[in-house]
């Protein structure tokens, strides 16, 4: 029995490597990035605009925010100047998913559209508040007017890509940099001095080389810290709770004015801009201008 011992330890150090060897590997594998979740199943854009702004699979900051957190009466009731907001630059591949302060910028993509655009205009003129939009290029350009009445209310402006390309981060740095100048070009045509301080990937599906070219063309990459899902239409009582619910001091709030039925977000809007003027300071994301 005594060989059968000697035996038994080689086979327990053999065991052992195995394991280590196995481990390594598994490690190895842990270190191998995932693919773009770009490739894993979000709709292509290629043949037309595809506005969803849905969350990436393994975006930070870009689950529906439902946690019911900051409610009425609760934590954020004082302007949450206890509440440290998230670093504005802590988004995928460092994209802005705060507003660096206890205010709350709220976003509104896809636009201008004419039905909606000018119901959230003036509901945000009713109360007061200014925002950020995120504008689709040929919209814009189909659509001057409209991108007029957003800057003449003191609104901020984000380049949102030409046509909504939600696979726009795949393609080259050439084809990139011109979708995005032609997005600004149609921007500008419509208000010559306007200044384009943020850009938006369609779907949130940012990639090292989007966020370096937008950099590059002086633009901020700009995420979301609430997301209520209101590209999906789901009614303005859920994109209200939602929005109500999930925004803390420093929230990008992130919703639509256009690519589909919007009226749930327009009568949504009516029912978050009291709450969330209740608890917190609302601002338009600073474009640089004075
Ligand atoms: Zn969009």
């Amino acid at each position: 029995m005594r060989v059968g011992g000697a035996g038994r330890a080689v086979g327990i150090v053999t065991l052992v490597l195995a394991a280590l060897l196995g481990s390594a590997y598994a490690l190895g594998r842990t270190l191998i990035p995932d693919p773009p979740s770009h490739r894993t199943g979000v709709p292509a854009g290629v043949n037309g605009p595809n506005y969803a702004d849905q969350p990436p699979e393994t975006g930070r900051g870009a689950q529906p925010s439902a946690t019911g957190r900051a409610g009425p009466g609760q934590e954020a009731t004082q302007g949450g100047e206890d509440h440290q907001p998230a670093a504005p630059a802590d988004g995928p591949y460092g994209s802005q998913v705060s507003t660096g302060s206890a205010k709350v910028a709220l976003t509104f993509d896809d636009g201008p559209d004419p039905q909606y655009t000018p119901q959230v205009l003036a509901v945000l003129r009713e109360f007061h508040v200014r925002a950020t939009f995120c504008v689709v290029g040929e919209n814009a350009q189909n659509h001057p007017d409209l991108v007029e009445a957003i800057v003449a209310d003191g609104h901020t402006l984000c380049n949102h890509s030409w046509n909504h390309d939600i696979l726009l981060g795949g393609r080259s740095p050439d084809l990139i940099r011109a979708d995005l100048l032609r997005t600004n070009e149609a921007i500008r045509a419509a208000v010559p001095a306007a200044r384009i301080a943020y850009y938006r990937q369609p779907g949130g599906a940012w990639t090292y080389p989007v966020v370096s070219v937008a950099e590059e063309l002086g633009m901020t990459p700009l995420h979301w810290t609430v997301d209520p899902s209101d590209w999906q239409a789901p009614g303005a009582a859920k994109i209200t709770t939602a929005v109500t619910g999930g925004t803390e001091p420093g929230s990008i709030v992130l919703m639509h004015d256009a690519g589909g039925d919007r009226q749930g977000t327009v009568d949504a809007l009516r029912r978050i801009l009291p709450d969330l003027m209740g608890r917190f300071r609302l601002e338009a994301l600073p474009s640089g201008a004075t």
